[in-house]
């Protein structure tokens, strides 16, 4: 679909004039809508939350705006357990999903009251030890091995990922036996999570990951007697970061979803699971711009364009070689004849954008949005150069724009050095 902008040329020009670029501006109009779109996906289920995955927009303002539209947080540290609670999101609204937890995590995690999803089957013995119980209501993640794959087409999968090699969750036979021996430590209400693929475009992946958690979760009630509450299919529903890839369809991933519950627990009798979810970039990801200024043009053997922006705002393009769109703001009906690199500042030859990707012809000041940076954008960021955190702006729905963390000075890079 053609990426357009939440903000205009107009609006941003005026923003800059407070806040100057770069910074990430948030569309809250949009994160309504999708939290409103992803409840109406699952209202045929009477239980069903989204645990928004706090890691991949860790700002409050943020997570309360969630919270107003019934959205918990799916938390994995410390830090998130403390926002979470210090936004007044607590009890059954925090799901901890952590992996190699520290101790003192399992007993904040208690302590306000969260469900905890267990990594692996020893940390069934590591929670009893310490918190001196095992909650009355747990969870544990599943983790099939093998290839996870879907929709074969001569282009190949459209959905491909790896679990056997992935360091989460616990196999069939430890899972089964983790339930026996939490239901022998007293747990009483049982869940069951799993992340199979990451930032899948297809609606057939969450119904494909349901079917095989609603089998498992018939197997592991008859089994071992346990009652199984919930079912949480976690995150890993992508975003169209690409213009002309499909976007996926909450609603047809939901009826989808809905199927495979009505085919394989209904008949079992088991009618009260709620679903679960626990996505942070399809909740975000196009919710969010990164904004950026042209700073300088180079011209050697390639053509580059310097933004004010860098890897340490952005790091996905570096680190994964993802794409993310670029709109240069008012330039949108130009022809795209001038091939270039969009790069940052960093000592790192990888800082780029943008690698000989068409635009029109762009010049210094040149106002730039780049595309769905709303989740694991921001919170990816880092220091390295020395380079500062940005700020994070909302744009309101009534056009107006705050501030929801202002930008790091170096005063903040140097506050925990020791001279
Ligand atoms: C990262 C993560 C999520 C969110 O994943 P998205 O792909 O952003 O939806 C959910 N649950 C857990 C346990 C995670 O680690």
């Amino acid at each position: 679909m053609q990426k357009i902008p939440f903000v205009s040329l107009e609006q941003l020009r005026e923003i800059a004039k407070t806040y100057p670029t770069p910074f990430h501006i948030y569309d809250e109009a949009g994160i309504r809508r999708t939290a409103r779109a992803v409840n109406a996906a699952f209202a045929w289920n009477p239980g069903f939350r989204e645990y928004f995955a706090v890691k991949a927009t860790p700002t409050p303002r943020i997570l309360k705006i969630l919270h107003e539209e019934g959205c918990g947080t799916d938390c994995s540290s410390l830090t998130e357990l403390m926002m979470s609670d210090r936004c007044g999101i607590a009890g059954e609204e925090i799901m901890f999903s952590s992996n190699d937890t520290p101790a003192e995590e399992f007993a904040l995690a208690q302590k306000l009251g969260a469900t905890i999803n267990l990594d692996d089957l020893t940390h069934v013995d590591f929670l009893e030890q310490t918190l001196g119980f095992i909650p009355r209501r747990i969870s544990c993640r599943y983790n099939p091995g093998g290839v996870f794959q879907l929709g074969e087409s001569k282009e190949g999968f459209q959905v491909m990922d790896n679990p056997g090699d992935a360091k989460y969750g616990m196999t069939r036979e430890q899972l089964f036996e983790a339930y026996r021996r939490l239901k022998a430590l007293g747990a009483e209400e049982f869940g069951l999570h799993a992340f199979l693929a990451s930032n899948t475009l297809s609606n057939d992946y969450y119904p494909a990951l349901a079917a095989q958690l609603f089998q498992l979760a018939v197997d592991l009630q008859r089994e071992t007697g346990c009652h199984i509450a919930f079912i949480n299919l976690s995150g890993g529903v992508g975003v169209d970061y690409r213009p002309e890839q499909p976007a996926n369809d909450i609603a047809a991933i939901g009826e989808g979803v809905r199927r495979a519950y009505e085919s394989i627990l209904t008949p079992n009798g088991m009618v009260d699971v709620a679903i679960y979810t626990e996505m942070g970039r399809y909740m975000l990801a196009s919710n969010g711009h990164l904004v950026t200024t042209v700073l300088h043009e180079k011209h050697t053997y390639k053509e580059y364009i310097g933004v004010d922006a860098c890897a340490a705002n952005l790091m996905r393009p570096a680190m994964y070689g993802a794409y993310h769109h670029i709109t240069a703001m008012g330039k949108e009906s130009l022809p795209c004849d001038h091939k270039y690199d969009v790069v940052g500042s960093l000592c790192e030859n990888n800082d780029k954008f943008a690698v000989d990707r068409m635009f029109p012809k762009l010049e210094i000041g040149d106002i730039l949005v780049i595309h769905d940076t709303g989740a694991h954008g921001f919170s990816m960021g880092y220091n390295y150069n020395g380079r500062l955190r940005s700020a994070e702006l909302l744009l309101r729905e009534d056009g107006s724009v705050e501030l929801m963390r202002r930008a790091e000075t170096p005063e903040d890079y140097f506050a925990t050095l020791v001279w």
